[in-house]
């Protein structure tokens, strides 16, 4: 008896991230580096990544200690020296400028947390949540949620901090990381908000999608159908150049790349 050696293709669900979602909505063809085909990334400096990274777990080591001690921590300057790290920095000047930098934004939001701020429950901090879809194009979509906290309405928000220029953002990214939170939390959709700080200049911008997040959530639909159309044919990955080549850790491996980033 003939024993066929073809086994059905078992096919993996997706796995999908605010940022890979972002990353193919800019270019295909540099989330296909990234997520499918793995490039090793061009390691160049990045100084608002490394002040963006340092940030969170500046605040994360400062909402811990309230939440164990009841205070926020006393030295920012030494926190901020212990989680930026200065052999990414091309020399110690410029280092020692962003811990400054770092401790004093973070000291200025600190002394803006308001009481009612101050009064909602800490749900988590840096929380890492997920939403599955089970049926076809099957994801597995997970997000870190900067912090998390009930209200006394029992309204859930997630505040997210941004170190960049305000008015940055992406609302498919904004509406996976709530489609994320309300899944874990297994509430309804409608009671999440995100609440994007900006922490240059203080500005808080609250997203509530309210019946409006089926239409995202149909989006990232399409774009996990997309990307398994595609997939693994980097033909079908096509990149698409832009302003954001200029941080393409992929550039050197792009046959579009515009030559001014190269
Ligand atoms: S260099 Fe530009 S076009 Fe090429 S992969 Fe990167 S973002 Fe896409």
């Amino acid at each position: 008896m003939a024993v066929s050696l073809v086994r059905p293709a078992m096919l993996r669900p997706l796995r999908l991230s605010p940022t890979s979602l972002h990353r193919w909505r800019e270019c295909p063809h540099a989330y296909w580096h990234a997520y499918i085909r793995k490039s090793p990334a061009e390691v160049v400096f990045n100084r608002p990544m490394e002040r963006g990274g340092a940030i969170h777990n500046v605040l994360k080591a400062c909402f811990d200690n309230l939440q164990a001690a009841g205070e926020f921590p006393g030295d920012l300057t030494a926190l901020a020296a212990e989680y930026l790290p200065p052999y990414r920095y091309p020399d110690r000047e410029t280092w020692r400028e962003d811990v400054e930098w770092i401790a004093r934004l973070a000291t200025e939001y600190l002394g803006t947390i308001a009481a009612p701020q101050a009064r909602a429950r800490l749900l988590g901090l840096e929380w890492v949540c997920h939403f599955t879809h089970e049926e076809y194009p099957s994801f597995i979509l997970t997000a870190r949620a900067d912090r998390v906290v009930r209200l006394p309405d029992g309204r859930v928000r997630v505040i997210e901090y941004k170190s960049g220029k305000p008015n940055t953002y992406d609302l498919v990214q904004i509406a996976a990381l709530h489609l994320c939170v309300a899944s874990t939390l297994r509430c309804d959709a409608q009671l999440v908000t995100v609440s994007t700080v900006f922490l240059r200049t203080n500005d808080e911008r609250e997203w509530e999608f309210g019946p409006g997040i089926a239409e995202y959530r149909a989006w990232i639909i399409d774009i996990a159908h997309a990307i398994r159309l595609a997939t693994p044919d980097a033909t079908r990955f096509a990149p698409t150049p832009g302003p954001f080549c200029r941080t393409c850790p992929y550039v050197g491996l792009c046959p579009a790349a515009p030559d001014e980033f190269r």
